[in-house]
């Protein structure tokens, strides 16, 4: 069992005003494996007030020095790999054999990636008598959810720093030992005091005051639709910049001349990954109606070389729900995709075989899912696929751009070109053809409810400046 009992303010392990504690359970054992502070709205206004104190002296280094930071803080990630893992493994149930390249790589690649770009900053632009200058944002506020902690921390942290802004961070209840790695990492390196504060504590109680502050110049929130809303409707009085980082509900396309087998793994692997804990999972699987059948055998069976089970054991590719109660969430999702008349092809409500406890659930097959019902619509969360027939291509893309969200898509088509000409046309903030994968590059970020930022990419650094015009005379 791990204590963290003081928070990271201004440079310093700082002893929160209050001894109220986070208590956090690792969902494979159901005991408790740590407890930090819970933090509330006194330790927010000291960190608030020391990120705005930093932010001068921040924002005038040099951007090589900024990136120099950067570079040290992926070395000591690098050093502090093992730990970065452990605490995905303990407080998300990640297996351990898969949780340093699913939570840790791409965050390390991160850092680098925006230390790359930090020069960006001094560049000044000349458009006839304009000089176009690119200045920090200011004070950012950070909430971040529990299903990617370290990658969610650093796809903000990392930009925010490059262009010279201050933080202050809060990670979701469930998981927030990667964030104090990460404050270790920036107290070892030398980052100036102030830069970068971490606050542990409710969203509930303390991210309303994160989201209003009048110091807070900026809040860039990733976690469910319905707490984004409440963000922005907090931060508007200030007219403060908002970035939100959406749920999800994206759409597989597989074209009737795509390979049927390679399309249908893709998409089912896409799903259970992270044990389908991903808000661009592409959950709803859009199949020809003459394979239909085939693709829901081939679904099945795919979902059925998942080996659930002790995070710990090196052949586990699926480990429980990061908590019981997403669990329960999930399993009321089953229960309901059943009533509404969808066919459960594999998996359902029991316990995998041999389990007895811990926040299990076995990956799920739903067949005869037609795109009205609430399992395609709502964000399940969990390791559930819905597959849904259509007769012709223009129905499956009608179909794909029916939802409220517009966070990813995916095309399996015969070849790039075909695949290419249908992403052009879903409504989303990226879409994946003939089976590619995340990567740093690509702007990540929704369309619709699914959010109204970018995180990643060139563009994920713009969330975090502001434009000046000098018009020369
Ligand atoms: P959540 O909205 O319950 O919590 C996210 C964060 O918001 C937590 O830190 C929580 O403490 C805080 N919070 C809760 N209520 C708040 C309030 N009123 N004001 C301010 N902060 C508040 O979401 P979750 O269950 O932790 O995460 C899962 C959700 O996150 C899913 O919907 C998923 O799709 C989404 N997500 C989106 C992205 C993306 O990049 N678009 C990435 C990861 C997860």
């Amino acid at each position: 069992m791990k204590t963290i009992d003081k928070l990271y303010i201004n440079g310093q392990w700082y002893q929160p005003d209050s001894s109220e504690l986070l208590l956090i359970t690792n969902p494979a054992t159901e005991e408790l494996c740590a407890s930090v502070p819970k933090g509330n709205e006194k330790d927010v206004e000291i960190a608030i007030a020391a990120a705005r104190q930093a932010l001068q002296g921040w924002a005038t280094t040099s951007a090589k020095a900024r990136a120099d930071l950067l570079i040290a803080a992926a070395k000591e990630m690098e050093n502090r790999y093992d730990d970065l893992v452990e605490a995905h493994v303990v407080t998300m149930g990640c297996p351990r054999s898969i949780a340093g390249a699913y939570h840790v790589d791409a965050a390390i690649e991160g850092m680098r990636y925006y230390a790359n770009l930090a020069q960006e900053m001094e560049v000044v632009k000349e458009k006839g008598n304009v000089l176009l200058l690119k200045e920090p944002v200011g004070v950012c506020a950070f909430i971040n959810p529990w299903n990617y902690p370290l990658h969610q921390l650093t796809g903000k942290v990392a930009p925010a720093l490059a262009a010279g802004c201050t933080i202050i961070t809060k990670p979701a209840e469930q998981t927030p030992l990667p964030d104090f790695i990460m404050a270790e990492i920036f107290h070892k390196i030398g980052l100036p005091a102030g830069v970068f504060n971490l606050v542990t504590g409710s969203g509930r109680d303390i991210g309303p005051l994160m989201s209003s502050h009048p110091q807070v110049d900026m809040v860039s929130f990733t976690g469910s639709t319905a707490a984004g809303v409440n963000v922005a409707i907090a931060a508007a009085p200030t007219v403060k910049r908002v970035c939100q980082e959406l749920g999800g509900k994206s759409a597989l396309i597989i074209t009737e001349d795509a390979d049927l087998e390679a399309a249908v793994r893709y998409g089912v692997e896409d799903v259970m990954a992270n044990t389908g804990q991903t808000c661009n999972a592409l959950t709803r699987m859009f199949v020809p109606l003459s394979q239909y059948e085939q693709a829901v055998k081939l679904a099945a069976s795919i979902a059925l070389e998942q080996k659930v089970g002790d995070p710990l054991d090196e052949s586990t590719t699926m480990g429980p729900m990061a908590s019981q109660r997403q669990r329960e969430t999930v399993l009321k999702y089953i229960r309901l995709g059943i009533e509404e008349g969808a066919r459960l092809v594999t998996g359902g409500l029991n316990m995998p075989e041999g389990l007895m406890k811990g926040a299990y659930v076995k990956p799920t097959i739903f067949a005869d899912v037609t795109n009205e019902m609430i399992i395609a619509r709502e964000e399940i969360f969990g390791p559930v696929l819905c597959m849904l027939a259509y007769d012709d291509i223009e129905q499956a893309i009608t179909m794909a751009n029916d939802t409220i969200y517009g966070l990813s898509s995916g095309v399996f088509a015969k070849d790039q070109g075909s695949a290419l000409k249908i992403a052009r046309r879903l409504q989303a903030g990226q879409c994946y053809i003939q089976g590619s994968y995340f990567s740093t590059e690509a702007p990540f970020g929704g369309y619709k409810q699914s959010g109204n930022g970018r995180e990643w990419g060139e563009q994920g650094m713009h969330e975090y400046i502001e434009t000046k015009a000098i018009i020369c005379g």
